[in-house]
């Protein structure tokens, strides 16, 4: 709490009394700590990947130039790093539009036909799961679904979750997609036969900067926001999003978001 104290003074100037007012300022304080630990993981995470720059940088000046074999090496890191980075940059700046309340203010929700927003955004992760020799089976996109969304937004929903669905399951997996009407609601599931997330961990994925395993999500190339910016959309577009996972077994997500119909007959 805080306590703002004020004296009364009656006619003599004499005090005859205190005014106090008690302020609750938790939920405020609150807000500057999340803040504050927000900023203090983003630093640790932009500095990791900036020692290590800045270390084969200077190794490279100290005279490993002269060496070609390590050269090429070398270099490599420090594009991979710059890389980190810069999608980690990405991901902070996507996050900071999200939260400004005077862009949630101008994004215009609109009827979205969700088959061609799934299909966009799995042309552009076809070199990912290609790679990794994924069998992405998608469904339900020749429906004509129609979402009270915002194209982009949606399309990234999509992305982030279809992206970890590649990641986190190893080659040769098989991921696939379901969209569907029920009621007055659009859903769509990403299923997956990867590593899967234990119970403990899973109400905490959807934290920013959580991860269940750093190690393994560093080389897997993540922010460690991608959950917390498809949770933060999904909310934006009035829907939720949830997940069930099995370890060793895969990982479902399925986010729900109102169906324009509904929302236009209203
Ligand atoms: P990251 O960039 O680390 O992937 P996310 O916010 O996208 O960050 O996900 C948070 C964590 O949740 C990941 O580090 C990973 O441990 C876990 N996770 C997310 N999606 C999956 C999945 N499909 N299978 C297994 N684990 C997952």
């Amino acid at each position: 709490f805080q306590v703002f104290l004020a004296p009364f003074t009656g006619n003599e100037k004499d005090i005859t009394g205190v005014l106090a007012v008690f302020h609750d300022i938790t939920t405020l304080q609150e807000m500057h700590d999340r803040q504050a630990d927000f900023v203090t993981n983003a630093s640790h995470e932009l500095a990791t990947p900036l020692t290590a720059i800045k270390g084969f940088a200077e190794t490279l000046l100290d005279g490993a130039l002269t060496q070609p074999e390590l050269n090429e090496k070398f270099v490599r890191i420090i594009y991979d790093e710059a890389d980190r980075m810069h999608r980690l940059v990405l991901d902070l700046l996507r996050l900071a539009r999200l939260s400004a309340q005077e862009y949630r203010e101008q994004v215009r929700l609109d009827a979205v036909l969700v088959g061609p927003v799934v299909e966009a955004a799995k042309q552009d992760l076809t070199p990912r799961w290609q790679q990794k020799n994924h069998t992405l089976i998608i469904t339900g996109t020749t429906e004509p679904l129609t979402a009270l969304a915002h194209p982009d937004w949606l399309k990234q929903v999509i992305v982030n979750l279809l992206e970890n669905s590649i990641k986190y399951t190893p080659a040769g997996g098989k991921i696939l997609l379901t969209c569907w009407q029920e009621d007055n609601e659009i859903k769509i599931k990403v299923k997956d036969s990867g590593i899967g997330i234990p119970a403990k961990d899973l109400p905490l994925i959807f934290d920013r900067f959580y991860r269940v395993d750093r190690a393994r999500a560093r080389t897997a190339g993540g922010t460690g926001l991608g959950l917390a910016i498809a949770k933060f959309i999904v909310e934006m577009l009035g829907g939720r999003i949830e997940a069930a996972s099995l370890v060793d077994v895969g990982t479902t997500f399925t986010i729900t978001l109102p169906a324009y119909e509904a929302v236009s007959n209203t």
